[in-house]
């Protein structure tokens, strides 16, 4: 099973990933993880990166999809993975079809979490108050001033994704406003509509 989150930052796209991780053992591959972590190392990608993440931008298309073609390559991803955070442009998902027709491979559903835009600053200060008291980091692109420069990223450059998908045939939208529990339940019956084994 090949899945993508689509969704503005703050939209549950993580939290949704990381439960049916647990649900299909099937890796989540978090482009937004995985330039945190090259970030953390000081890495050539992560050097790169730091600042345009700091001011809450995209990092350039091909950073972020050479990550990818060296993480789906794996072992770990040959059954299955959950993209989220990537694709973030046209560009990448077009990137995406080129590595995944390469290995003979499609994808099985991209889902969209729908949220209404002007609750999710509310989101990001509750999930970087609630980060604080469990005392672990805070990120800093959680700030509200960033988060804010993050929707509008999404809204310039993200937006489009889901038409392009949409066009295909292969995008299903949730409520991502509802409880966790109730979303991930609509997923789960998106899931099984598909008809997927996972
Ligand atoms: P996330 O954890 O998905 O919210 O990502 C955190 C930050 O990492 C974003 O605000 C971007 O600066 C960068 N990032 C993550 N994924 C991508 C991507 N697919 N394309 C460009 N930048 C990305």
């Amino acid at each position: 099973m090949r899945l993508i989150f689509l969704g503005p930052p703050g939209a549950g796209k993580g939290t949704q990933a990381a439960r049916l991780v647990e649900k299909h053992g099937i890796p989540q591959l978090s482009t937004g993880d995985m330039l945190r972590a090259a970030v953390a190392a000081e890495t050539p990608v992560g050097l790169k990166a730091k600042s345009v993440m700091d001011a809450g931008g995209l990092v350039s298309d091909d950073i972020v999809i050479g990550i990818v073609a060296d993480r789906i390559e794996e072992p770990d991803a040959q059954k299955g993975f959950i993209l989220d955070g990537f694709p973030r442009t046209v560009a990448q998902a077009e990137a995406l079809d080129a590595m995944l027709s390469e290995k003979n491979m499609n994808l099985d559903i991209v889902l969209e979490l729908d949220v209404d835009q002007s609750a999710l600053v509310d989101r990001i200060v509750k999930r970087a108050a609630e980060a604080k008291a469990n005392g672990e980091p805070v990120r800093k692109d959680d700030d509200p001033e960033v988060f804010k420069q993050r929707l509008e990223a999404y809204n310039r450059d993200t937006a489009v994704v889901a038409p392009y998908y949409r066009g295909r045939g292969q995008l299903k939208s949730v409520d991502g406003m509802k409880s966790i529990d109730e979303v991930s339940a609509q997923i789960d019956s998106v899931l099984d509509a598909v008809g997927r084994e996972v």
